[in-house]
């Protein structure tokens, strides 16, 4: 068994971050994760950063644009703390290193994004991700961070009380992709679970395939409840035969949207005549499928994104990468043509509930980045926020999970925040959900750190051992299942009919789950294994999804539904939470704190 004061799971944005501020305080700091951090898909990050840094902005600013941008499904004790703390840690950063691209005078170029009222979007040409991950890995290496690359966490150590908020996490449980093994880690003060996005389960996504919800899977199984997991964000600009992003970047420096006509659509229907191509993301990803429904789509399916105007020496400065991926992934050369264009899912605004220093309603659990839920996007996230979120917010975990003396958390979790209790709907049934509770938690309450870790590496090797030795089908066949019915059910436009044959599929995908089994008998680098252990996670999360979105009977932000056309304030300020209970989901709610430092936000219309 392997120990540390505090174990980070994940090595992207938000675990190194949250590891360096651990070592700050002085404790003992190890990252686990199953890809090479500078593989971590904060790399594949284009558009930038974004931070009050000029005259004429400011954090509250940023903190309405937010709030704002979020359709008031926000809490604003996380949109406060982040908007106070980004220009900090962005000068931070600047200062450890990170290339950003800058004006002729020397200061750091920002720029606009959507849904932002100033330009204030840092970025490091079109690679922004790329050079934030490097520069934050420099930093683990110069601190000696210990990282166990190629390990993959399969499961949480936590003890088994009832109420999930008497629960403890004393570790995890990891599996060595190099030697096959499988060991406990013991973490004395806390885990950070920090494993990024779930867009595998959809099949069309900006996401690596990577991002398959791990943490949030491993999180709600041990009673950590999932918050607005309904939210997800659709860009509106990916390529269409791959899910690869066109940054915001190209908008923000004035690539204009065409439909089949030829017409400036975001302006000549009236989508959003103020901001145009710049409204925020859920506006946009919309309009472009008004367009298609309406029959103004090209080839039925996209439309056109032209950057050409802008001209050959500022594109090849500021958008450079965008050209390489329009060529490579499509074919398309963005200087001569413009570029086809389709929303794709993007980004989870929902995930593991916790408070504004990471903590969950279980002790020594926390989380950051986009596996976590503080909750500062609501119900659409600005391009741009993601990366700030994981720097303030990982900082911010790090810390307290090393001890280090902090402000009391405003936002509550766990069961004892619940304002009223919601249905789960059909056909969802007792026990439709197979790897019930007991196999992340130790039997009998309150025994010793130890014993619960071995515990649960007894039961993760003796799943490993029944997967390796079993007959069956191949996961593949399960995750294709769940990834076709997400996208075609649980998509931009949602209706209740789709959202429960979403749930029938995914409920006959876990049936079908239950007689998979791996066929590569190795014991090395068996990437059979990974991805099938990885598929029941995507089940978890698409349930949760799917679930959320049914429940959810209003139009808000990202979440569009057929049969409730308005943003129901009155009844809907609220956040939809699953948690686990004895191996079904249970639905509840927990209003929305939009009680600000400087003033209660209040409701206003969304138009941009
Ligand atoms: C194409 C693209 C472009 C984007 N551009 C921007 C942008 O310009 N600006 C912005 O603000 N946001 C952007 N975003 C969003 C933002 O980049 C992500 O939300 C953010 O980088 C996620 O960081 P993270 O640290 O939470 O996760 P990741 O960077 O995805 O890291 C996850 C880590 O968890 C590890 N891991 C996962 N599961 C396990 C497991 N079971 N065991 C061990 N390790 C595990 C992985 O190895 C990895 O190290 C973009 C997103 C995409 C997809």
């Amino acid at each position: 068994m392997y120990e540390h004061d505090v174990i980070v799971v994940g090595a992207g944005g938000a675990g190194l971050r949250a590891a360096i501020a651990a070592d700050e305080e002085g404790a003992d700091v190890a990252l686990v994760t199953k890809l090479h951090p500078v593989r971590s898909h904060t790399g594949a990050a284009e558009g930038g950063i974004n931070a009050s840094l000029r005259e004429g902005d400011s954090w509250d600013l940023h903190a309405y644009d937010t709030i704002k941008g979020a359709d008031y499904l926000a809490d604003a004790p996380a949109v406060d703390t982040f908007a106070k703390a980004a220009p900090e840690e962005v000068i931070q950063i600047e200062h450890w290193g990170m290339p950003f691209s800058r004006e002729d005078d020397g200061r750091v170029s920002q720029r606009p994004f959507g849904g932002m009222s100033f330009p204030r979007t840092t970025y490091a040409g079109a690679e922004t991700g790329h050079h934030l991950l490097h520069t934050m890995y420099e930093q683990a290496v110069k601190r000696g961070i210990e990282v166990y690359d190629e390990w993959y966490v399969t499961n949480l150590a936590v003890t088994d009380h009832e109420n999930p908020e008497d629960r403890e996490c004393h570790g995890c449980v990891a599996y060595d992709i190099k030697s096959g093994e499988i060991h406990g880690f013991k973490a004395k003060r806390g885990v950070i679970l920090a494993t990024g996005g779930l867009g595998q389960a959809f099949d069309h996504t900006t996401n690596a395939v990577a991002n398959t919800g791990d943490g949030c899977a491993m999180a709600y199984r041990a009673g950590a409840p999932m918050e607005d997991m309904e939210m997800i964000q659709f860009h509106p600009t990916t390529l269409p035969s791959t899910g690869v992003l066109i940054s915001e970047g190209v908008r923000g420096e004035g690539g204009i949207l065409y439909n089949a006509e030829e017409e400036r659509f975001m302006f000549e229907y009236g989508y959003a005549n103020n901001d145009g191509e710049l409204a925020s993301r859920d506006v946009v990803s919309r309009a472009e499928l008004t367009e298609v429904n309406s029959g103004r789509g090209i080839e039925d399916e996209y439309v056109d994104l032209d950057m050409r105007h802008l001209g050959e020496e500022r594109i090849l400065d500021r958008l450079e990468n965008i050209l390489h991926l329009a060529e490579d992934f499509e074919g398309v050369d963005g200087l001569d043509e413009p570029m086809p264009v389709k929303p794709g899912q993007h980004y989870a605004m929902g995930g593991i509930e916790c408070d504004e220093n990471g903590e969950t309603c279980i002790d020594g659990l926390y989380a950051a980045g986009e596996t976590a839920c503080v909750s500062l996007h609501g119900a659409n996230r600005l391009g741009g926020n993601a990366l700030p979120e994981l720097l303030v917010f990982g900082a911010r975990a790090g810390w307290h999970a090393a001890g280090k003396e902090m402000k009391a958390a405003e936002i509550d979790t766990g069961p004892s925040a619940k304002s009223e209790d919601g249905a789960v709907q059909p056909p969802v049934e007792p026990g439709a959900i197979d790897a019930g509770s007991e196999d992340v938690v130790a039997d009998g309450a309150a025994i010793e750190p130890t014993a619960v870790i071995e515990n649960a590496v007894e039961n993760e090797r003796e799943r490993v051992e029944t997967l390796l030795e079993a007959d069956g089908i191949n996961h593949a066949n399960v995750r294709a299942d769940i990834q076709e019915t997400m996208t075609r059910n649980v998509n931009v436009f949602r209706e209740e009919e789709s959202l429960e044959d979403a749930l029938r599929d995914l409920r006959e995908a876990r049936e079908t789950y239950e007689d998979v089994a791996v066929s590569d008998p190795s014991r090395t680098y068996n990437t059979d294994l990974i991805h099938t252990i990885e598929t029941r996670n995507i089940l978890d999360v698409a349930e949760a999804i799917t679930l959320g979105a049914l429940a959810r009977e209003e139009f808000r932000g990202a979440h569009w539904r057929a049969e409730h056309q308005e943003r129901k304030d009155d009844e809907w300020i609220k956040h939809t939470i699953l948690a686990w209970s004895d191996g079904t989901p249970e639905l509840y709610y927990k209003p929305v704190n939009l009680e600000g430092d400087e003033e209660t936000y209040e409701p206003k219309e969304r138009s941009y």
